[in-house]
């Protein structure tokens, strides 16, 4: 017989896509999760919605602009402000589990500080791993903390992992959608809209992300991310262009054998299989009729098209600090893309040119990340006047 647990759980951007479907899975188990924190940036009212129906105790809204509309607006809770507290929340002594669900270097602190204090962490925030994984790998090294990736693909590779042994992956195949300009040519790619850009044909996720899929960066990060994650080169690491979003991903061993992991593309899988890992939980979502005729199609990658994907992937090689400048770059050009500041093909222009420009430092440490992620932003900026 099985003790009953409950997971005390952080959820940080719990107003977000992840956020928001993480609050659903909750909402199908009330008996496996006491909600202790939530956290949003700017959206206060839903942030307070999410309060007053789930009660935790704390609650961190980082734009402090809405910190007193916020406090009059929810009781019963702890309404705190600034990145130093929200760091603070993924270590608290009442919280079992953290969800990481942040966008961007934003949620790099809470990542480490997560694990530093031996946390059992969910990551949705590939982009911790991306500019610091080697912090990160240390950090989880010393504390015995645990982490679960939520990302769709890692989280196919982990559960491909399940049961093998590390050093029999011969290669990890991440998958890739291809996002909605995959078929276009390169001139097409001029005349992208912002529109076309938010309107991809699988998954329907936060904007960055959203415009990271359309330039393929995102599968560049997670090259990275299961770089940091599996302990594997970059050259074992293969994507592969997959339209439909059926197979998640694959892992060959050693002896020629295959193991994928499929499904509808649905988030709200792997983030339960984060949570429940090592269990499975029931999920009410919908099923894949397997009798139904369906194409899975694969093609190569078209690095000339998406660029992206190879600027990520060099980026490993080319020194402690490249990853964390892709990112940052990358930030402030999807950022200024959205506000139609500059086009679709910049994106790449901005992170190569920010690459090239790279002020290296002593030692990878955290306060020497914030420095270069902050001289990365002010340098992808003036590209942008
Ligand atoms: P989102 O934009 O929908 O939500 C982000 C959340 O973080 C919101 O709650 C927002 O209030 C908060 N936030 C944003 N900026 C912040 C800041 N500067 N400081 C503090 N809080 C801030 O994003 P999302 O799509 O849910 O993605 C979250 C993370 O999960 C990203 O790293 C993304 O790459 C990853 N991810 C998302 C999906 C998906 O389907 N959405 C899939 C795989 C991985
Ligand atoms: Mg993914």
């Amino acid at each position: 017989q099985k003790l009953l647990s409950i997971q005390k759980l952080a959820i940080l951007g719990s107003t977000g896509s992840i956020g928001t479907q993480a609050l659903d899975i909750v909402r199908q188990h009330p008996d496996k999760f006491e909600i202790v924190a939530l956290t949003a940036h700017s959206n206060w009212e839903l942030l307070a919605e999410q309060v007053n129906e789930f009660q935790p105790r704390y609650t961190v809204i980082s734009d402090e602009e809405h910190v007193e509309v916020l406090s009059d607006t929810v009781s019963d809770t702890e309404v705190l402000s600034g990145s130093t507290e929200l760091a603070d929340i993924a270590s608290l002594d009442e919280v079992d589990t953290v969800l990481n669900a942040l966008v961007g270097f934003a949620g790099f602190e809470s990542t480490l500080s997560a694990i530093n204090a031996g946390k059992k962490v969910a990551l949705a925030n590939k982009e911790s791993l991306v500019v610091g994984g080697a912090l990160i790998k240390n950090a989880l090294q010393q504390s015995g903390a645990q982490l679960l990736p939520v990302d769709s693909e890692h989280s196919a590779m982990f559960q491909c992992l399940t049961g093998e042994n590390r050093k029999d992956i011969e290669k990890i195949i991440i998958t890739a959608s291809g996002g909605p300009f995959r078929e276009l040519n390169r001139s097409e790619m001029q005349e992208v809209t912002v529109e076309q850009a938010l309107d991809h044909p699988n998954w329907n996720m936060g904007a960055k992300i959203t415009i990271d899929s359309a330039t393929m960066m995102n599968k560049g990060l997670e090259i990275i991310e299961a770089h940091w994650l599996f302990d594997l080169p970059v050259k074992q690491i293969e994507p592969v262009i997959h339209p439909q979003s059926i197979i998640h991903s694959m892992i060959t061993f050693v002896d020629g054998s295959s193991k994928a992991q499929l499904g509808l593309p649905d988030m709200k899988v792997p983030i339960i299989y984060a949570l429940s890992y090592p269990e499975r939980w029931t999920l009410d979502t919908p099923r894949m009729d397997w009798k139904e005729a369906q194409n899975l199609t694969f093609e190569p990658v078209d690095y000339e098209k998406f660029p992206c994907v190879k600027l990520a992937m060099d980026s490993i090689t080319e020194g402690p600090y490249a990853p964390a400048v892709l990112n940052a770059a990358n930030e402030v050009a999807v950022d200024r893309f959205l506000k139609r500041e500059i086009g679709y093909i910049d994106i790449p222009k901005i992170v190569e040119k920010s690459l090239a420009n790279i002020q290296s430092k002593d030692s990878l440490n955290v306060e020497t990340l914030k420095e270069i992620d902050k001289e990365t932003r002010s340098y992808a900026e003036s590209l942008t006047k």
